[in-house]
């Protein structure tokens, strides 16, 4: 972002002329788009006369300012980027997230833990059971989808 001092107004991104005016921002350019300080006459690098116009000089203050806020703007945009993310992180209760996903790990890794503790014939007719009552589901559902 640019600030040109002779249309009052801020020019986005790092153009090397005002779109506006054309003129340039408190430099002197030569057609090779050499940088000049605004009081010269040729170009100090090929001598060249045919130098572009530069904004007017403001004083001090307003000179600062502007410089300031062109500096600071793209800092204040981060910070608002910054805190909103942050903010809506924060609103996720990230200790009863952590507390459910616990309990969840404790819970699937206890039904493990207890059926490995199972004696292997007691663990036979529990899988057999299971599969049993398994087909029995998929009977019924076989069986009303035939009538
Ligand atoms: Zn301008
Ligand atoms: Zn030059």
């Amino acid at each position: 972002m640019r600030w040109c001092a002779a249309c009052r107004r801020y020019v986005s991104g790092h153009p090397r002329y005002c779109p506006t005016c054309g003129r340039t921002f408190s430099v002197r350019l030569c057609p090779r788009g050499h940088h000049n300080p605004r009081h010269v006459v040729f170009c100090t690098h090929c001598g060249s006369d045919n130098l572009s116009t530069p904004a007017p000089a403001e004083p001090g203050l307003d000179a600062g300012v502007h410089r300031a806020s062109v500096i600071v703007t793209p800092f204040v945009i981060a910070g608002l980027v910054i805190s909103t993310v942050l903010g809506t992180l924060i609103l996720i209760d990230w200790m009863q997230l952590m507390r459910f996903l616990v309990a969840v790990g404790f819970m699937l890794g206890g039904c493990y833990w207890a059926i490995s503790f199972l004696p292997p014939s007691v663990r036979r007719f529990v899988l057999a059971v299971g599969r049993r009552l398994f087909n029995a589901v998929r009977g019924t559902g076989d069986k009303s989808r035939q009538h």
